[in-house]
């Protein structure tokens, strides 16, 4: 078969499975609002949990980091790519969640696949969440360690691959909060489980960093937890983009040694670092959006309990109403669309098969208005 060939195949398998995937060109309106083809939209689907990306102060902190440090950093952070505003982000960073060191990354997807190719070498074995991230699962599958994976959530699962024999070291990997489920992982069990057997623990809190624990320290910050591997992204809460890897003295050096993603690739921009130091003192003193979050997530299962689908265990921003079917799931993103919501369909790879979803995310930026018109689309939606 002939490159062409192969890829035309592989296209038309994916809209066959009502699987098809495309990007719409969206202009953002205000923190919840978008706009697509002249029509406003009230964006149901974004992780800007606590409308950051559009704070004044983080925008100043980004112009102003522009003016002083360019808008490119021209280099890895080896060669000239790493400024003071690096250095004060990273420093701020691990003062806040309490570790000795932190590392930039220029986003969560590098920032795991720089620990986990740098970490294992081939008679180790990754123990992970089957529904760890895909940044997570794909670079555990390009090590050479033997990924194992546990039931989602299950200790005893996890103990049971855990106590297998192996020759060389375990390193366990979980999120803090599932980005497809919004459910939390049982991080004060898995970090005792991980401790008792001699591994180490890594947990990748993109969507708990920021909106939890006391002033947004996350997940871990919540659990009373300090996992030997913290991965933290600016994507979500933080509004931005990015990542950082928080960890002991001696790792960071070894990842600085080690770590391709941060040798080989150009480092964030020196404005970036800005933005995100401001973005970080809004962060610690966000407890009124974090409160106004908590407040749209309660009012949005109250309202949508009432609904027929299943609503998944989570407390946090996301909320997903778990459908089943693909085109089930996309014929109720297109009614929801015609009503002026923008949800997506999430559908099978990035969830298991038959579990196709609305990925409802709730922000700090809707209003009790916008989440009864979503409520009240969505039981019209169910009965059409
Ligand atoms: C979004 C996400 C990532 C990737 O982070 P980026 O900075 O967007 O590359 C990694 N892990 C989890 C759990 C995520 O939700």
């Amino acid at each position: 078969m002939s490159w062409q060939q192969r890829i035309s195949r592989r296209l038309e398998e994916r809209a066959a499975a009502q699987a098809w995937r495309c990007r719409s060109a969206l202009q953002p309106l205000d923190g919840c609002r978008i706009r697509f083809e002249g029509r406003d939209y009230c964006n149901f689907a974004s992780n800007d949990y606590l409308g950051l990306s559009r704070h004044p102060a983080v925008i100043e902190a980004w112009r102003q980091g522009a003016s002083l440090y360019g808008v490119g950093s021209g280099g890895s952070g080896h060669v000239t790519g790493y400024t003071p505003a690096h250095q004060r982000l990273e420093e701020a960073l691990a003062a806040w969640l309490g570790y000795p060191r932190a590392l930039l990354f220029i986003s969560g997807f590098a920032a795991n696949q720089a620990v986990i190719g740098a970490l294992l070498d081939k008679e180790d074995r990754i123990v992970a969440d089957r529904l760890s991230h895909a940044s997570l699962l794909e670079a555990a599958s390009l090590s050479p360690a033997a990924l194992r994976r546990f039931v989602h959530n299950d200790l005893p699962s996890l103990a049971g691959l855990l106590d297998k024999p192996l020759g060389g070291q375990q390193l366990v990997v979980t999120e803090g909060i599932f980005s497809m489920d919004g459910d939390a992982a049982p991080l004060a069990d898995i970090a005792a489980l991980t401790r008792d057997r001699g591994g180490w623990l890594m947990v990748d809190d993109a969507h708990g960093i920021g909106v939890l624990g006391d002033e947004g320290r996350g997940s871990c910050h919540r659990a009373g937890i300090r996992p030997d591997i913290l991965v933290v992204t600016f994507g979500k809460a933080f509004g931005v983009s990015g990542a950082a890897v928080l960890c002991s003295e001696s790792l960071a050096d070894y990842l600085v040694q080690f770590a391709r993603h941060l040798i080989y690739s150009t480092a964030m921009p020196a404005a970036q670092a800005q933005a995100l130091h401001a973005a970080l003192a809004q962060i610690r003193a966000a407890e009124g959006l974090r409160a106004a979050l908590q407040r749209n997530i309660r009012r949005f299962r109250h309202g949508a309990g009432l609904l027929p689908w299943q609503l998944a265990e989570s407390q946090t921003a996301i909320q997903p109403l778990i459908v089943g079917d693909n085109a089930r799931a996309l014929a109720l993103a297109r009614q929801l669309r015609a009503r002026g919501f923008w949800v997506t369909a999430i559908r099978p790879p990035a969830v298991p098969a038959g579990t196709a979803r609305l990925r409802i995310t709730l922000t700090a930026a809707h209003s009790e208005t916008d989440i009864d018109e979503l409520l009240e689309a969505l039981r019209d939606g169910e009965s059409q």
